[in-house]
């Protein structure tokens, strides 16, 4: 049975029209979960701990600096930067490690303590299990409902991010679907990259000195719809 929390907001996005989909809906799962560890989660104990333990991204730690929220910020970092420094402060930096084979030289488990510490997003990975719902539910409906399949093969299909991650999610279709599936995707994708790479050409040529500048003929954001198709969308300036 396949929950309806994850069929409605793919449902919606569809509706939205939007160039990709799941770009659509990372974005407003990012919203939420940046305001929820600024907001709600502050008083929830069990974040706390997974927050102090694993941090933020530069790309998350940024999204939070701009909510503007900075005594709700101050706190989370205060008991985050605790935490930091108690995993650091586990290393023996005066062992000396290293003269056995086996056991790990100071500066090695110090390299390995910090590349941890720096790893590990917890929106990123709040996000990525959701979205992993997300695809495996898109092919549940791509497959039962034959009117979700029909719009999704007319619309603007998804970025390239996405695509892979959907190829990955083809993987639990099981055998005969799965290459026609594929093949219905593959043939969609290459459709909105030929358009958009003809966009982002006629783009290039406004800037020719024999071109008309007045009269563009192409979108004036086009190099910016080109970048979202391929890497993803992200906030313009
Ligand atoms: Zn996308
Ligand atoms: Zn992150």
């Amino acid at each position: 049975m396949v929950e309806s929390i994850y069929t409605i907001p793919l449902t919606e996005a569809l509706d939205s029209r939007c160039d990709c989909m799941f770009c659509y809906l990372e974005d407003k799962l990012e919203r939420e979960q940046i305001e929820y560890a600024l907001g709600a989660a502050m008083m929830e104990p069990d974040f706390r701990i997974l927050s102090n333990e694993k941090g933020y991204c530069r790309h998350h730690i940024g999204m939070m600096a701009r909510a503007k929220k900075a005594l709700p910020l101050a706190l989370v970092l205060d008991t985050h930067c605790a935490e930091v420094i108690k995993k650091l402060e586990s290393v023996d930096m005066t062992s000396k490690g290293g003269i056995f084979k086996k056991e790990k030289s100071p500066a090695e488990k110090l390299s390995e303590v910090v590349s941890g510490i720096d790893s590990t997003c917890l929106v990123c990975e709040r996000i990525e299990k959701t979205m992993e719902k997300f695809t495996n539910t898109f092919w549940y409906l791509y497959n039962k409902e034959e009117d979700f399949r029909a719009r999704f093969l007319e619309s603007r299909g998804v970025c390239m991010h996405h695509f892979a991650k959907l190829l990955v999610a083809l993987d639990n279709v099981s055998g005969g679907k799965r290459d026609i599936f594929a093949r219905e995707l593959y043939d969609l994708q290459m459709k909105v990259l030929q358009n958009e790479q003809n966009e982002v050409h006629g783009f290039t040529k406004q800037f020719d000195y024999r071109s008309d500048k007045g009269e563009w003929k192409v979108a004036k954001d086009a190099h910016l719809k080109c970048a979202s198709r391929l890497s993803g969308s992200f906030e313009r300036e």
